[in-house]
Order: C-alpha cells, then sequence, then structure tokens
C-alpha cells in the first residue's frame, strides 16, 4: 500500500517543545518496519516551529510571524536531523520537501512536486513533508500558507495517489462529544461521509503547541475520501497501535474514501 502519515507536535514533543525521544524512537522504529514490510510511505510533519520554540528555549509559541518563521528554521532543522538520525539506524533514506500552498495551487509546480515525489518514492526513500513555515505567509491578498498540516497531508495523499491517510493525533479518534469534558463521550470507529452533524461536534485547536484539531481532520477527511482513499484517525502517543491497524484490526476512526458507483 502507498500510506501518507501526518505526525502532529503533540505526538513528536512534550508540552514544552522538547523532542519526546522515547515516543519518537519507536514511531521511526515501527514505520521503518512498515516500509520493509512493502509498503511506500511518505511523512507530513509538524513541529518545526513547536521544536524551535522547545531548542531556542522560548516561553512559548511566538505570537507575531517573523517570531513563527524564526522558531520553524531552527525547529525544521531539529526535525531532520533526528528523522534521519532514527531513520538511519534502519537503513532508511529520508529526504525533506518542503512546500507552500502556492506549490499545490500551481498546476505546474504542482506537476513538479508530484514527479519529485514519485521519483522519491521509486528510489526507495522516505519522503518527509511540511510546510515551509519559514517563508510562507498569510498577508491579505497574499494566502501563501496552507496553514495547519491536516489539510496539506490531505492534499499530499491525493498528488500521491495514496491508498490510505493516517492522521496520528494526540486523542485515539472521533468522539461523539470532547472526551476531555464529557464522560459520556464515546469513539466512533467509522464515518461513511462528512455531515454538518460531525462538523458541530468538532471543536477547535488542540494542544498549546499545535495548530490543529477535529475540524481540520474533518476537512482533510472531505479531501482524502472524496480522493477515494479511507483515512485513519489514531493516537500517535501509541505508535503501536499502527501494528493493530496493519493486522487488520479496528483502530481509531475510520473515514471511509468514496468508492466509483457500480
Ligand atoms: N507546519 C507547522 C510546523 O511544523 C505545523 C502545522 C500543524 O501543526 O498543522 O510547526
Amino acid at each position: 500500500m502507498r500510506i501518507v502519515v501526518k505526525i502532529g507536535t503533540s505526538t513528536l514533543a512534550h508540552s514544552g517543545g522538547r523532542l519526546n525521544i522515547r515516543r519518537v524512537e519507536l514511531l521511526c522504529k515501527i514505520l521503518s518496519d512498515l516500509k520493509n514490510a512493502g509498503h511506500a510511505l511518505v511523512l507530513v510533519t509538524s513541529g518545526a516551529i513547536g521544536m524551535g520554540v522547545g531548542k531556542l528555549g522560548l516561553p512559548g509559541r511566538p505570537q507575531d510571524m517573523p517570531g513563527k518563521q524564526a522558531a520553524a528554521a531552527v525547529g525544521q532543522c531539529e526535525l531532520m536531523y533526528f528523522y534521519d538520525k532514527l531513520f538511519s539506524e534502519y537503513h532508511h533514506t529520508v529526504a525533506q520537501i518542503l512546500l507552500t500552498a502556492e506549490d499545490v495551487r500551481d498546476p505546474r509546480r504542482s506537476a513538479h512536486l508530484h514527479d519529485t515525489l514519485e521519483r522519491l518514492l521509486s528510489y526507495g526513500a522516505l519522503p518527509i513533508v511540511n510546510e515551509n513555515d519559514a517563508v510562507a505567509t498569510d498577508e491579505i491578498g497574499i494566502e501563501t500558507t496552507i496553514g495547519e498540516n491536516d489539510t496539506l497531508s490531505a492534499i499530499v495523499a491525493q498528488l500521491v495517489g495514496a491508498d490510505l491517510l493516517i492522521l496520528l493525533s494526540d486523542i485515539d479518534g472521533l468522539y461523539t462529544a470532547d472526551p476531555h469534558k464529557n464522560p459520556d463521550a464515546r469513539l466512533i470507529p467509522v464515518v461513511e461521509a462528512v455531515t454538518d452533524k460531525l462538523r458541530a461536534l468538532a471543536g477547535g485547536a488542540g494542544s498549546a503547541l499545535a495548530s490543529g484539531g477535529m475540524a481540520t481532520k474533518l476537512k482533510a477527511a472531505e479531501i482524502a475520501c472524496g480522493a477515494g482513499m479511507d483515512m485513519v484517525i489514531t493516537n500517535g502517543q501509541k505508535p503501536e497501535l499502527l501494528y493493530d491497524l496493519f493486522d487488520g484490526k479496528a483502530v481509531g476512526t475510520r473515514f471511509l474514501g468514496r468508492r466509483p458507483a457500480l
């Protein structure tokens, strides 16, 4: 299978922005194993800004644009440094791809991006994608950012014609209510279609350093499922669940891809 895995900041880093070494080591080991089993993987990773905050010892995520971009420039190096180090232990070669919204919107640039990703996969490399936060900015009339990696991962999954998109989150999946606030909240194992009712269930952004939330995950599901693939939200704090997923067990929330009518 061709699989895109989106790794969120809350999976990679402790709340202060420093790398969660134990979890990331396990995650890279399992992802290496999935590659060894014959799956083609593309990672979409967040964490540049969060890790930059940790490495620079800032008191929190900067609010202004130059602060975020500077943190991202520092953190992106840190991210690739440890991905390279950990995947190299299992003899996998990583490749960094940094994108802005223009790169995926412009048909010519998007075609080049597609070709590069295809070539990397044919070389057996592991493309690791993030938004180019050090240069992408949102200004009135000039939107160069995608803004969050849930959507970016779905765009990348569509671009490479993936069979499955996996979003590693800080929660087990989509719930009937916010499980942090409501003890009666139940996990929804399968979603056949993203409806207005579901959108109403999805609250705002998640943790202090991350920028996504359930709303952006539903947006990702619409793109991915619209392109015909399934999307699974599972808990990145339990990377071993990926093995269960590939053993065919029910894990997290699975959004069913739209199949062409017979
Ligand atoms: N591109 C951002 C970063 O690497 C994260 C965006 C997101 O978490 O969705 O820090």
